[in-house]
Protein backbone atom coordinates (compact mmCIF):
# COMPACT_ATOMS: atom_id res chain seq x y z
CA UNK A 1 0.00 0.00 0.00
CA UNK A 2 1.22 3.24 -1.14
CA UNK A 3 1.34 6.72 1.09
CA UNK A 4 1.26 10.42 0.55
CA UNK A 5 1.64 13.44 2.95
CA UNK A 6 0.06 16.63 2.56
CA UNK A 7 1.65 18.62 5.11
CA UNK A 8 0.47 22.38 6.57
CA UNK A 9 2.28 24.55 8.85
CA UNK A 10 5.84 25.45 10.13
CA UNK A 11 9.00 23.26 9.63
CA UNK A 12 8.36 21.75 12.61
CA UNK A 13 5.49 20.10 10.90
CA UNK A 14 7.57 19.01 7.93
CA UNK A 15 10.17 17.12 9.48
CA UNK A 16 7.06 15.68 11.64
CA UNK A 17 6.03 14.18 8.33
CA UNK A 18 9.50 13.10 7.29
CA UNK A 19 9.23 10.84 10.80
CA UNK A 20 6.14 9.40 10.43
CA UNK A 21 7.31 8.50 6.79
CA UNK A 22 9.90 6.87 8.49
CA UNK A 23 7.39 4.55 10.59
CA UNK A 24 5.24 3.66 7.68
CA UNK A 25 8.32 2.93 5.74
CA UNK A 26 9.74 0.71 8.63
CA UNK A 27 6.25 -1.12 8.60
CA UNK A 28 6.49 -1.66 4.80
CA UNK A 29 4.11 0.83 3.05
CA UNK A 30 5.44 2.46 0.13
CA UNK A 31 5.77 6.34 -0.54
CA UNK A 32 3.30 7.61 -3.45
CA UNK A 33 4.71 9.17 -6.60
CA UNK A 34 1.59 11.61 -6.04
CA UNK A 35 -1.81 11.90 -4.28
CA UNK A 36 -3.88 10.25 -6.64
CA UNK A 37 -2.02 7.18 -6.60
CA UNK A 38 -1.99 6.93 -3.16
CA UNK A 39 -4.18 4.21 -0.74
CA UNK A 40 -3.78 6.67 2.18
CA UNK A 41 -3.41 9.98 2.19
CA UNK A 42 -1.86 11.90 5.70
CA UNK A 43 -2.89 15.32 6.04
CA UNK A 44 -0.53 16.47 8.79
CA UNK A 45 -2.34 19.92 10.26
CA UNK A 46 -1.45 23.22 11.82
CA UNK A 47 -3.54 25.35 14.57
CA UNK A 48 -1.18 28.56 15.34
CA UNK A 49 -3.78 30.57 12.93
CA UNK A 50 -7.80 30.03 12.03
CA UNK A 51 -7.11 31.07 8.42
CA UNK A 52 -4.55 28.46 7.83
CA UNK A 53 -6.84 25.98 9.98
CA UNK A 54 -9.64 26.58 7.98
CA UNK A 55 -7.83 26.46 4.56
CA UNK A 56 -6.58 22.86 6.21
CA UNK A 57 -10.18 21.80 6.56
CA UNK A 58 -11.07 23.02 3.27
CA UNK A 59 -8.01 20.89 1.40
CA UNK A 60 -9.08 17.93 3.32
CA UNK A 61 -12.85 17.98 2.61
CA UNK A 62 -12.60 18.66 -1.32
CA UNK A 63 -9.77 15.69 -1.24
CA UNK A 64 -12.38 13.83 0.02
CA UNK A 65 -15.05 14.90 -2.23
CA UNK A 66 -12.43 14.59 -5.51
CA UNK A 67 -11.56 10.39 -4.34
CA UNK A 68 -13.45 8.89 -1.90
CA UNK A 69 -16.41 6.87 -3.55
CA UNK A 70 -19.07 6.47 -0.75
CA UNK A 71 -18.43 2.74 -1.19
CA UNK A 72 -14.89 2.61 -1.18
CA UNK A 73 -12.06 2.45 1.56
CA UNK A 74 -10.05 3.81 -0.39
CA UNK A 75 -7.83 6.28 -0.32
CA UNK A 76 -7.85 5.64 3.86
CA UNK A 77 -7.60 9.72 5.06
CA UNK A 78 -5.52 10.27 7.85
CA UNK A 79 -5.58 13.81 9.75
CA UNK A 80 -3.16 14.24 12.72
CA UNK A 81 -1.14 16.70 14.03
CA UNK A 82 -2.17 20.31 15.68
CA UNK A 83 -5.69 20.70 14.56
CA UNK A 84 -6.80 17.42 15.39
CA UNK A 85 -5.25 17.70 18.74
CA UNK A 86 -7.10 20.98 18.92
CA UNK A 87 -10.25 20.89 17.48
CA UNK A 88 -10.68 16.60 18.64
CA UNK A 89 -14.10 15.98 18.53
CA UNK A 90 -15.17 19.06 16.31
CA UNK A 91 -12.88 18.00 13.70
CA UNK A 92 -14.45 14.36 13.24
CA UNK A 93 -17.96 16.50 12.66
CA UNK A 94 -16.45 19.17 10.08
CA UNK A 95 -14.81 16.02 8.59
CA UNK A 96 -17.09 12.99 8.66
CA UNK A 97 -15.66 10.87 6.59
CA UNK A 98 -11.85 10.67 7.79
CA UNK A 99 -10.83 7.32 8.34
CA UNK A 100 -8.24 7.81 11.35
CA UNK A 101 -7.73 11.41 13.51
CA UNK A 102 -4.94 11.26 15.60
CA UNK A 103 -3.44 14.26 17.69
CA UNK A 104 0.44 14.72 18.25
CA UNK A 105 0.74 12.74 20.39
CA UNK A 106 0.04 8.81 19.28
CA UNK A 107 1.17 8.94 15.92
CA UNK A 108 3.42 5.96 15.89
CA UNK A 109 0.49 3.61 16.68
CA UNK A 110 -0.72 4.44 12.93
CA UNK A 111 0.34 1.40 11.58
CA UNK A 112 -1.53 -0.78 14.34
CA UNK A 113 -5.27 1.64 13.18
CA UNK A 114 -4.39 1.15 9.74
CA UNK A 115 -4.65 -2.27 10.42
CA UNK A 116 -7.46 -1.92 12.58
CA UNK A 117 -9.32 0.15 10.14
CA UNK A 118 -8.82 -2.61 7.08
CA UNK A 119 -10.01 -5.18 9.22
CA UNK A 120 -12.97 -3.93 11.11
CA UNK A 121 -13.73 -0.69 9.19
CA UNK A 122 -14.80 1.71 11.60
CA UNK A 123 -13.27 5.18 11.83
CA UNK A 124 -9.94 5.36 14.33
CA UNK A 125 -10.13 8.57 16.63
CA UNK A 126 -7.00 8.61 18.98
CA UNK A 127 -6.57 12.22 21.06
CA UNK A 128 -5.10 10.88 24.03
CA UNK A 129 -2.99 13.88 25.21
CA UNK A 130 -2.99 12.79 29.08
CA UNK A 131 0.00 12.39 30.25
CA UNK A 132 1.94 13.89 27.35
CA UNK A 133 5.06 12.17 26.85
CA UNK A 134 8.01 13.75 28.61
CA UNK A 135 10.71 12.34 26.43
CA UNK A 136 12.04 12.90 23.00
CA UNK A 137 10.11 9.94 20.66
CA UNK A 138 11.10 10.32 16.89
CA UNK A 139 13.21 7.32 16.23
CA UNK A 140 13.81 8.36 12.85
CA UNK A 141 12.98 10.29 9.35
CA UNK A 142 12.99 9.42 5.83
CA UNK A 143 14.61 12.03 4.42
CA UNK A 144 13.93 13.39 0.70
CA UNK A 145 17.95 12.60 -0.68
CA UNK A 146 17.62 14.95 -3.06
CA UNK A 147 17.58 18.08 -1.08
CA UNK A 148 20.37 19.87 -0.55
CA UNK A 149 19.40 20.99 3.06
CA UNK A 150 16.85 19.11 5.96
CA UNK A 151 15.30 19.27 9.29
CA UNK A 152 16.55 18.08 12.59
CA UNK A 153 14.28 18.46 15.59
CA UNK A 154 16.32 19.01 18.45
CA UNK A 155 13.14 19.83 21.14
CA UNK A 156 9.41 19.10 20.86
CA UNK A 157 6.51 20.94 22.55
CA UNK A 158 6.66 24.41 24.26
CA UNK A 159 6.42 25.74 28.06
CA UNK A 160 6.47 29.34 27.16
CA UNK A 161 2.61 29.88 26.82
CA UNK A 162 2.59 32.92 24.85
CA UNK A 163 -0.99 34.39 25.82
CA UNK A 164 -2.07 34.01 22.15
CA UNK A 165 -0.80 30.57 21.31
CA UNK A 166 -1.95 26.99 21.06
CA UNK A 167 1.35 25.30 20.54
CA UNK A 168 1.89 24.66 24.26
CA UNK A 169 -1.38 23.27 24.32
CA UNK A 170 -1.24 21.06 21.17
CA UNK A 171 2.43 19.85 21.61
CA UNK A 172 2.26 19.54 25.42
CA UNK A 173 5.85 20.66 27.64
CA UNK A 174 9.51 20.96 26.03
CA UNK A 175 11.29 17.33 25.48
CA UNK A 176 14.87 17.54 24.30
CA UNK A 177 16.58 15.07 21.92
CA UNK A 178 19.44 13.69 23.80
CA UNK A 179 22.61 15.53 22.87
CA UNK A 180 24.16 12.21 21.80
CA UNK A 181 21.38 11.49 19.55
CA UNK A 182 21.58 14.65 17.48
CA UNK A 183 25.27 14.03 16.95
CA UNK A 184 24.78 10.12 15.87
CA UNK A 185 21.67 11.68 13.48
CA UNK A 186 23.97 14.08 12.30
CA UNK A 187 26.47 12.27 11.64
CA UNK A 188 24.26 10.24 9.22
CA UNK A 189 22.46 13.43 7.68
CA UNK A 190 26.48 14.53 6.52
CA UNK A 191 26.95 10.81 5.31
CA UNK A 192 24.04 10.81 3.11
CA UNK A 193 25.03 13.91 1.44
CA UNK A 194 22.68 16.58 3.04
CA UNK A 195 24.68 20.01 3.14
CA UNK A 196 22.89 21.94 5.56
CA UNK A 197 20.93 21.09 8.41
CA UNK A 198 18.41 23.52 10.42
CA UNK A 199 17.72 22.61 14.31
CA UNK A 200 14.46 22.78 15.24
CA UNK A 201 12.52 23.65 18.41
CA UNK A 202 9.72 26.18 19.42
CA UNK A 203 12.84 27.84 21.49
CA UNK A 204 16.40 26.30 20.71
CA UNK A 205 17.77 28.18 23.14
CA UNK A 206 16.18 26.42 25.78
CA UNK A 207 17.24 23.34 24.73
CA UNK A 208 18.32 20.61 27.57
CA UNK A 209 16.35 22.27 30.04
CA UNK A 210 14.99 19.53 31.01
CA UNK A 211 17.82 17.41 30.92
CA UNK A 212 19.11 19.21 33.17
CA UNK A 213 22.20 20.50 31.05
CA UNK A 214 22.89 24.15 31.74
CA UNK A 215 23.33 26.37 29.11
CA UNK A 216 22.42 23.39 26.88
CA UNK A 217 22.11 25.39 23.48
CA UNK A 218 25.86 26.57 23.49
CA UNK A 219 26.66 22.92 25.05
CA UNK A 220 25.09 21.48 21.82
CA UNK A 221 26.41 23.99 19.53
CA UNK A 222 29.86 23.54 20.35
CA UNK A 223 29.64 19.72 20.35
CA UNK A 224 28.55 20.02 16.76
CA UNK A 225 31.37 22.42 16.12
CA UNK A 226 34.13 20.37 17.54
CA UNK A 227 32.29 17.25 15.29
CA UNK A 228 31.59 18.73 12.26
CA UNK A 229 33.67 22.00 12.25
CA UNK A 230 35.96 20.36 9.70
CA UNK A 231 33.31 19.71 7.17
CA UNK A 232 31.60 21.53 4.63
CA UNK A 233 27.93 21.42 6.29
CA UNK A 234 26.16 24.27 7.48
CA UNK A 235 24.02 24.47 10.12
CA UNK A 236 21.11 26.63 11.18
CA UNK A 237 18.66 26.95 13.84
CA UNK A 238 14.80 27.71 14.49
CA UNK A 239 13.51 29.95 16.58
CA UNK A 240 15.40 32.03 19.10
CA UNK A 241 13.15 32.96 21.90
CA UNK A 242 14.55 36.59 23.24
CA UNK A 243 13.63 35.93 26.70
CA UNK A 244 16.27 33.19 26.36
CA UNK A 245 18.41 34.48 23.87
CA UNK A 246 22.15 35.04 25.37
CA UNK A 247 25.30 36.90 24.44
CA UNK A 248 27.06 33.42 24.96
CA UNK A 249 24.62 32.25 22.18
CA UNK A 250 25.95 34.49 19.75
CA UNK A 251 29.55 34.32 20.70
CA UNK A 252 29.29 30.44 20.86
CA UNK A 253 27.90 31.42 16.58
CA UNK A 254 31.06 33.42 16.17
CA UNK A 255 33.57 31.04 17.29
CA UNK A 256 32.06 28.27 14.77
CA UNK A 257 32.61 28.29 10.95
CA UNK A 258 29.91 26.27 10.09
CA UNK A 259 27.11 27.94 11.79
CA UNK A 260 25.04 30.40 9.94
CA UNK A 261 25.42 34.33 10.57
CA UNK A 262 21.13 34.56 11.15
CA UNK A 263 19.27 34.90 14.14
CA UNK A 264 15.58 34.40 13.95
CA UNK A 265 14.84 36.36 17.02
CA UNK A 266 10.44 37.09 16.81
CA UNK A 267 9.88 40.33 18.34
CA UNK A 268 5.99 39.94 18.09
CA UNK A 269 5.12 43.49 19.53
CA UNK A 270 7.25 46.50 20.33
CA UNK A 271 5.26 47.64 23.08
CA UNK A 272 6.20 46.72 26.48
CA UNK A 273 2.46 46.65 27.91
CA UNK A 274 1.35 44.41 24.55
CA UNK A 275 4.49 41.99 25.44
CA UNK A 276 3.48 41.91 28.71
CA UNK A 277 -0.29 40.86 27.79
CA UNK A 278 0.94 38.36 25.25
CA UNK A 279 3.10 36.61 28.42
CA UNK A 280 6.56 36.90 25.97
CA UNK A 281 8.73 37.62 29.14
CA UNK A 282 10.99 40.64 27.95
CA UNK A 283 10.88 43.72 27.32
CA UNK A 284 11.66 46.48 24.26
CA UNK A 285 14.67 47.41 25.85
CA UNK A 286 16.01 44.02 26.37
CA UNK A 287 14.99 43.21 22.62
CA UNK A 288 16.79 46.10 21.45
CA UNK A 289 19.87 45.12 23.75
CA UNK A 290 20.04 41.71 21.90
CA UNK A 291 19.96 42.91 18.74
CA UNK A 292 22.80 45.68 19.37
CA UNK A 293 24.71 43.05 20.81
CA UNK A 294 24.42 40.80 17.15
CA UNK A 295 25.19 43.79 15.38
CA UNK A 296 28.62 44.35 17.03
CA UNK A 297 29.71 40.94 17.71
CA UNK A 298 29.10 40.01 14.28
CA UNK A 299 28.30 42.53 11.74
CA UNK A 300 27.38 40.46 8.68
CA UNK A 301 24.72 39.02 10.61
CA UNK A 302 20.99 38.85 9.38
CA UNK A 303 18.35 39.68 12.03
CA UNK A 304 14.67 38.04 11.28
CA UNK A 305 11.91 38.51 13.08
CA UNK A 306 7.98 37.41 13.62
CA UNK A 307 5.21 39.86 14.55
CA UNK A 308 1.61 40.29 15.41
CA UNK A 309 -0.04 43.66 14.95
CA UNK A 310 -4.05 43.86 16.87
CA UNK A 311 -3.41 41.89 19.74
CA UNK A 312 -5.90 42.45 21.65
CA UNK A 313 -5.82 46.13 23.57
CA UNK A 314 -3.19 47.10 21.07
CA UNK A 315 -3.55 51.07 20.80
CA UNK A 316 -2.10 53.32 18.38
CA UNK A 317 0.27 54.24 20.51
CA UNK A 318 1.50 50.18 21.29
CA UNK A 319 1.71 50.16 17.20
CA UNK A 320 3.98 53.24 16.88
CA UNK A 321 6.16 51.49 19.29
CA UNK A 322 6.32 48.24 17.16
CA UNK A 323 6.84 50.47 14.35
CA UNK A 324 10.05 51.89 16.21
CA UNK A 325 11.69 48.73 17.08
CA UNK A 326 11.08 48.07 13.59
CA UNK A 327 13.44 51.22 12.24
CA UNK A 328 15.73 50.69 15.36
CA UNK A 329 16.29 46.95 14.99
CA UNK A 330 16.74 47.01 10.61
CA UNK A 331 15.09 43.37 10.19
CA UNK A 332 16.71 41.23 7.21
CA UNK A 333 13.95 39.57 7.43
CA UNK A 334 10.07 39.38 8.84
CA UNK A 335 6.80 37.55 8.72
CA UNK A 336 3.95 39.32 10.19
CA UNK A 337 0.21 38.11 11.06
CA UNK A 338 -3.17 39.76 12.02
CA UNK A 339 -3.76 38.61 15.67
CA UNK A 340 -5.53 34.90 15.67
CA UNK A 341 -7.98 34.51 18.42
CA UNK A 342 -7.46 31.10 19.38
CA UNK A 343 -10.17 29.50 22.12
CA UNK A 344 -8.79 28.21 24.79
CA UNK A 345 -5.49 30.49 25.10
CA UNK A 346 -5.18 33.33 27.70
CA UNK A 347 -5.54 36.07 25.01
CA UNK A 348 -8.86 34.57 23.52
CA UNK A 349 -10.44 36.12 27.29
CA UNK A 350 -9.14 39.77 26.48
CA UNK A 351 -11.70 41.88 25.06
CA UNK A 352 -11.04 43.09 21.67
CA UNK A 353 -11.85 46.13 20.14
CA UNK A 354 -9.36 46.76 17.37
CA UNK A 355 -11.83 46.55 14.10
CA UNK A 356 -10.54 43.93 11.84
CA UNK A 357 -10.07 46.75 9.21
CA UNK A 358 -7.52 48.92 11.51
CA UNK A 359 -6.08 45.59 12.24
CA UNK A 360 -5.23 45.04 8.25
CA UNK A 361 -4.57 48.62 7.98
CA UNK A 362 -1.61 48.56 10.43
CA UNK A 363 -0.50 45.03 8.69
CA UNK A 364 -0.37 47.06 5.34
CA UNK A 365 1.53 49.82 7.01
CA UNK A 366 4.42 47.60 9.15
CA UNK A 367 4.83 45.65 5.69
CA UNK A 368 5.53 48.84 4.07
CA UNK A 369 8.13 50.01 6.94
CA UNK A 370 9.64 46.13 6.64
CA UNK A 371 10.02 46.37 2.72
CA UNK A 372 11.70 49.97 2.67
CA UNK A 373 14.19 48.88 5.59
CA UNK A 374 14.70 45.57 3.62
CA UNK A 375 15.51 47.96 0.23
CA UNK A 376 17.83 49.96 2.11
CA UNK A 377 19.58 47.57 3.57
CA UNK A 378 19.86 45.17 0.54
CA UNK A 379 21.86 48.15 -1.44
CA UNK A 380 24.59 47.84 1.82
CA UNK A 381 25.38 44.68 0.25
CA UNK A 382 26.32 46.07 -3.42
CA UNK A 383 29.89 45.38 -4.27
CA UNK A 384 30.54 42.72 -1.35
CA UNK A 385 31.81 38.97 -1.56
CA UNK A 386 29.66 36.15 -0.29
CA UNK A 387 29.82 32.00 -0.55
CA UNK A 388 26.57 30.73 -0.96
CA UNK A 389 25.16 27.57 -1.09
CA UNK A 390 23.16 27.11 -4.16
CA UNK A 391 19.89 25.38 -3.82
CA UNK A 392 18.11 26.45 -7.15
CA UNK A 393 19.02 26.32 -10.59
CA UNK A 394 17.38 25.90 -14.14
CA UNK A 395 19.80 26.01 -17.51
CA UNK A 396 22.17 29.29 -16.66
CA UNK A 397 20.53 30.48 -13.63
CA UNK A 398 21.76 29.85 -10.38
CA UNK A 399 20.60 30.84 -6.93
CA UNK A 400 21.61 30.48 -3.26
CA UNK A 401 21.67 31.66 0.46
CA UNK A 402 24.80 33.31 2.34
CA UNK A 403 25.21 32.58 5.73
CA UNK A 404 23.33 35.27 7.05
CA UNK A 405 20.19 33.92 4.55
CA UNK A 406 20.47 36.40 2.45
CA UNK A 407 19.22 34.89 -1.43
CA UNK A 408 21.50 35.95 -4.23
CA UNK A 409 21.07 34.53 -7.79
CA UNK A 410 23.61 35.11 -10.50
CA UNK A 411 23.87 33.47 -14.33
CA UNK A 412 27.00 31.72 -15.23
CA UNK A 413 28.08 28.83 -18.03
CA UNK A 414 30.14 27.28 -15.44
CA UNK A 415 28.74 23.77 -15.18
CA UNK A 416 27.47 23.93 -11.25
CA UNK A 417 25.61 21.92 -9.18
CA UNK A 418 23.07 21.85 -6.42
CA UNK A 419 25.10 22.15 -3.15
CA UNK A 420 27.81 23.28 -3.49
CA UNK A 421 29.23 26.54 -2.48
CA UNK A 422 30.58 29.07 -4.78
CA UNK A 423 31.60 32.91 -3.84
CA UNK A 424 29.57 35.63 -5.74
CA UNK A 425 30.08 39.56 -5.80
CA UNK A 426 26.59 41.40 -5.30
CA UNK A 427 26.43 43.83 -8.29
CA UNK A 428 22.69 44.60 -8.24
CA UNK A 429 19.59 44.62 -7.32
CA UNK A 430 16.71 43.82 -9.50
CA UNK A 431 12.65 43.67 -8.43
CA UNK A 432 13.95 43.64 -4.35
CA UNK A 433 16.38 40.94 -5.37
CA UNK A 434 20.29 40.47 -4.78
CA UNK A 435 21.97 39.83 -7.99
CA UNK A 436 25.52 38.45 -8.16
CA UNK A 437 28.31 37.46 -10.30
CA UNK A 438 30.28 34.38 -9.72
CA UNK A 439 34.02 34.82 -8.80
CA UNK A 440 35.41 31.69 -7.53
CA UNK A 441 33.28 28.15 -8.39
CA UNK A 442 35.91 26.04 -5.77
CA UNK A 443 34.73 25.76 -2.16
N1 LIG B 1 7.98 29.13 18.75
C1 LIG B 1 8.08 30.15 17.81
C2 LIG B 1 6.84 30.42 17.02
C3 LIG B 1 5.91 29.39 16.61
S1 LIG B 1 4.43 29.99 15.85
C4 LIG B 1 8.38 31.46 18.54
O1 LIG B 1 8.04 31.63 19.67
O2 LIG B 1 8.93 32.29 17.89
C5 LIG B 1 5.08 31.03 14.58
C6 LIG B 1 4.59 32.43 14.63
O3 LIG B 1 3.19 32.47 14.47
C7 LIG B 1 4.81 33.15 15.95
O4 LIG B 1 6.09 33.67 16.07
C8 LIG B 1 3.76 34.23 15.92
O5 LIG B 1 4.24 35.42 15.33
C9 LIG B 1 2.68 33.63 15.05
N2 LIG B 1 1.50 33.29 15.84
C10 LIG B 1 1.37 32.36 16.79
N3 LIG B 1 0.13 32.37 17.30
C11 LIG B 1 -0.56 33.33 16.65
C12 LIG B 1 -1.89 33.84 16.72
N4 LIG B 1 -2.77 33.36 17.60
N5 LIG B 1 -2.24 34.85 15.88
C13 LIG B 1 -1.35 35.36 15.00
N6 LIG B 1 -0.09 34.93 14.90
C14 LIG B 1 0.31 33.92 15.70
FE1 LIG C 1 3.94 29.65 20.89
FE2 LIG C 1 5.36 31.25 22.46
FE3 LIG C 1 5.86 28.61 22.43
FE4 LIG C 1 6.50 30.13 20.32
S1 LIG C 1 7.37 30.29 22.38
S2 LIG C 1 5.45 28.15 20.29
S3 LIG C 1 4.85 31.62 20.27
S4 LIG C 1 4.00 29.61 23.14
Amino acid sequence: MTFYFETFGCQMNKSRSDHLAFVMVQNGYIPAENRESADIILFNTCAVREHASERAISVIQKTIEDNKPQSSLYPIIVIFGCLSQFLGERLKKRVPRADIIIGTQNIDRLPQYLLDRVEKKTPIMDLDPNPFSTVFDEKGYLRNRTDISTFLPITYGCDNFCSYCVVPYTTGRQRSKPLSTILAEMETIVEEGFKEITLLGQNVNSYGKDLDIKYGFETLLEAIDRRFGHTSVWIRYLTSHPRDMRPSIIVTVKNSPIIGRYFHLPLQAGSNIILHSMNRGYTQEHYLQLVQTIRETLPEAGVGTDIIVGFPGETDRDFLETLQVVQRAQFDQAYTYVYSPRPGTHAFQLSDTIPMSEKKRRLQFLNDTLSQIHQQKIKTLIGKRFVILIDQKSDQYFSGRTSSNHRISFITHSQLSLGSKVSVIVKDIQQGKLIGDLIDAHH
